[in-house]
């Protein structure tokens, strides 16, 4: 009996094609494609594979098999076909970008997991030219000589803050680090307790102080810093005056933190610099479409900081930048500074921050066009219609589908976030689709949505329900998204 099971094992171990035989009937077959499209017309499978991804998923489709077959989890003989089908679709696996567009269904507008804002149209266009073609990068046409990259956002930022200058880094950390290291290294710069915050895992306060070379001093409490405190901490050797605006968190009740004004009095009787990271880069006035009150950047610049901080594609809703706007004679040592020069913004950033910016000289065109803006000032019937447009393509595919067996909804009252460690006190109310499902698990359809469709949709589940919030739908959305729950639910 054991001998029989030995050689049983042995033979399909030897049933096992050589790598040569399925590289040769894989490239049979695509040559077959080319001519016969008919018969092969097969959109699951990639039309021409590179030799080294043909090579390696073909191993990686043996060795699977040889371990299977020792460990004798597979007992029967072993097809030539049946390898070729297997290492094409390792192949199509390899094959696909690791970075991919996904749909987000979660209602959170800046998803720092999903790549936060979604630029505008004029933004990508900039960007995709900026990419396509040679530019004016630093090179001033009209003179035919020599640019600064710095140029092509400076005066815009002014026009926007009030600043007397600007420049943009690679994202709001490496401006924080930059203007703690440009004034502060190897001195102290003063933080109050209450500001030490972290923001989103590896951005901590005290960390990048550290890595500025800045000693940090700390003072006041967690919940109360006053005037004096700072006052006390400040001699000879403090560099910087600095303050956190606590963009994901709030310290509520019995709290005082000095106001910017304040901060900005006591440097300038010092002569020490002042600095606010007021972090989320809110340009305009949100609270008339109904979002918590959220100091903007103009009002930093106007109550006198010497440098303030943001994120590009936070609540401005433009690329992934670190915007520094202030004092004309501070910016100018921070363009100095060697980190600028290790930091700097590529050309395609540069042109979609420029776009971006562009539409916030009206503020009707920037909410308009900007999603970030426009997923967050959306108002009660917007949202409504938005959701209704998705609700109704959804029931109209169930019963064309014949599902209702198999799923029901309900638009239902929700609250939708800024994220991004943005306003995160504002519950926005928005209205979502909720799906329940009779034969599927919940998990199940949230899993396959997210992992076979052919764009990765993320939903969220909450009480045994999926649920889709279409504010944070792009154009098209709607669509797929139907088309991919059918998909399931047919199976
Ligand atoms: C988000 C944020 C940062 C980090 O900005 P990135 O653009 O993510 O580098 C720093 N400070 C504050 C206050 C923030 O809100």
């Amino acid at each position: 009996m054991d001998q029989e099971k030995e050689n049983s094992q042995q033979d399909i171990f030897r049933s096992l094609p050589k790598v040569d035989e399925v590289i040769a009937a894989i490239e049979a077959r695509e040559a077959g494609a080319s001519t016969l499209p008919e018969v092969h017309a097969d959109a699951e499978e990639p039309t021409h594979i590179p030799r080294s991804v043909l090579l390696a998923s073909v191993r990686l489709t043996l060795d699977t098999l040889r371990t299977a077959i020792s460990e004798k989890r597979r007992t029967t003989p072993v097809t030539l076909e049946e390898v070729r089908a297997a290492a094409v679709a390792f192949a199509a696996i390899a094959m696909q970008p690791s970075m991919r567009r996904v749909i987000n269904a979660t209602g959170i507008i800046v998803h720092t997991n999903l790549g936060r804002s979604v630029l505008a149209p004029v933004a990508v266009k900039a960007a995709a030219e900026a990419a396509a073609a040679y530019s004016t990068l630093e090179y001033d046409h009209r003179r035919g000589i020599r640019g600064s990259r710095h140029d092509h956002i400076e005066s815009l930022l002014c026009e926007l803050t009030g600043a007397e200058a600007a420049l943009a880094v690679n994202n709001n950390a490496a401006a924080v680090m930059m203007c703690i290291a440009c004034f502060s290294r190897g001195k102290e710069a003063i933080v109050s307790r209450g500001q030490l915050v972290e923001i989103g895992g590896s951005f901590r306060v005290p960390d990048i102080m550290a890595e500025s070379g800045a000693k940090m001093v700390e003072v006041g409490t967690t919940n109360k810093t006053h005037a004096a405190d700072y006052e006390r901490a400040i001699n000879e050797n403090t560099g910087l005056l600095l303050k956190v605006h606590s963009s994901n968190y709030r310290v509520v009740g019995f709290t005082a933190e000095v106001e910017l004004e304040e901060l900005v009095a006591i440097g300038a009787k010092h002569n020490i610099p002042v600095m606010e990271d007021q972090g989320s880069g809110v340009l305009i006035d949100l609270s008339k479409y109904g979002i918590p009150y959220e100091p903007t950047v103009g009002e930093a610049v106007a109550a006198g900081a010497t440098v303030v901080t943001f994120s590009g594609d936070k609540l401005l809703g433009g690329p992934q930048a670190g915007i520094i706007v202030g004092k004309k004679e501070a910016i100018a040592r921070l363009k100095k500074h060697p980190l600028a020069r290790a930091l700097r913004l590529d050309k395609m950033t540069i042109a979609a921050l420029e776009a971006t910016l562009m539409l916030y000289r009206d503020e009707a065109v920037a909410v308009r066009e900007i999603p970030t803006l426009r997923a967050l000032t959306m108002n009660a019937e917007e949202c409504q219609f938005k959701t209704g447009r998705f609700a109704h393509a959804l029931e109209v595919a169930i019963a064309e589908n014949n599902l209702f067996a198999e799923v029901s909804f309900e638009v239902i009252d929700d609250i939708a976030r800024a994220g991004g460690g943005s306003l995160p006190l504002a519950e926005i109310p928005t209205r979502v689709v909720a799906l329940e499902f009779k034969s599927l698990s919940v998990d199940a359809v949230e899993r396959s949505l997210r992992v076979d469709s052919q764009i990765p949709i993320i939903a969220r589940i909450h009480d045994g329900r999926l649920l889709f919030d279409p504010r944070t739908f792009i154009e098209g959305d709607v669509e797929i998204v139907v088309e991919e729950l059918c998909r399931i639910l047919s199976r």
